[in-house]
């Protein structure tokens, strides 16, 4: 194997040019799996963790800029992510266990594009947008518009995510909502995973809500279907059940190692409930 280890972003996508088809490394969580596979060799391997600029958190006046090397720890330690992005918080704090949430990056997460990756359903609500540098130039793509299918990407070869941007959520949501549902406390890979957001006006009616699933289709799904039929109306036992059966058609689960497809769909019903019956924060 060859290791190549670029000091800046221009070093880095010159290196990309220079060697078609070789392979980015970030915190190597993902990527070691393969290693030890033996998948890697004969490949060459650019590590992405001497590139400063992409380490950073910056905040902006519509949205904070989070470059894609910061890791799963990092983002729990922000006071700015804490206080802005909660839901990203509660989703890195349950990524694998503490040695993984040190080293995974968030740009990693993204770009290893798992079905059940949990960053994915709060960056969904928070309409986050992914920033990506080239040889070719730079482009921004909405979150939900990056991932192809199971462990596949919009990106092109030596095309590297540079920062992920996530706009403040304003007005202020009246709930925010987490939940992961795995086999274990740590070390356990979603079945369903979900996050959402609620804005609501007076008595109870719905002004706008945001809810995606992950581990339940080929990518991030958000429930765009019941989204749209609750805006405008209150939050009553009729319209949570239709809105359950919305969700019901937007999901395309399958039945794997960790789970049933059947549970699935139980699930994701079950949690839009908990998510449109949860107290305001
Ligand atoms: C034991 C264990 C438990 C885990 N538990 C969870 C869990 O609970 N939830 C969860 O979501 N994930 C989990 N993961 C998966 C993994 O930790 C995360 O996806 C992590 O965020 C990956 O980041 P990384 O920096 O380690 O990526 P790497 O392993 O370095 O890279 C992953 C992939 O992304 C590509 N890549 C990395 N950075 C970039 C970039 N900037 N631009 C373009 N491509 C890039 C690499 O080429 C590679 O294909 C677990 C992994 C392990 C080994």
């Amino acid at each position: 194997m060859e290791f190549l280890r670029p000091r800046s972003v221009r070093e880095a996508l010159e290196t990309f040019q220079k060697t078609p088809g070789a392979l980015a490394l970030a915190g190597g969580t993902d990527f070691m799996v393969g290693w030890n596979m033996g998948l890697l060799n004969g490949k060459t391997v650019v590590d992405l963790s001497r590139i400063a600029e992409w380490k950073g958190i910056e905040a902006g006046k519509t949205g904070v800029r989070i470059g894609s090397l910061v890791t799963h720890a990092e983002l729990q330690r922000h006071p700015l992510i804490r206080r802005e992005f909660p839901l990203l918080v509660e989703a890195c704090a349950l990524i694998g266990a503490i040695a993984i949430q040190n080293r995974g990056t968030i740009g990693g997460n993204i770009a290893n594009a798992s079905p059940a990756a949990d960053t994915f359903p709060s960056l969904a609500v928070y309409e986050a947008v992914v920033h990506t540098a080239s040889p070719q130039g730079r482009r921004a793509i909405p979150f939900l518009g990056i991932f192809a299918g199971p462990k596949k990407t919009h990106l092109r070869p030596g095309e590297l995510i540079e920062a992920i941007e996530i706009p403040y959520a304003r007005p202020r949501p009246s709930a925010a909502y987490f939940r992961k549902v795995g086999t274990r406390a740590a070390q356990a890979l979603s079945k369903t995973v979900a996050a959402g957001l609620l804005w609501l006006s007076r008595g109870k009616t719905v002004a706008e809500s945001r809810f995606a699933l992950g581990s339940v289709a080929p990518t991030i799904r958000r429930a765009r279907k019941a989204e749209d039929y609750l805006r405008g109306r209150k939050l009553t036992a009729e319209t949570v059940g239709r809105a359950m059966d919305l969700v019901e058609a937007e999901i395309a689960p399958i039945d794997d190692v960790r789970s049933t497809a059947a549970y699935r769909f139980a699930v994701s019903k079950n949690l839009l409930k908990e998510f449109l019956e949860c107290r305001p924060r």
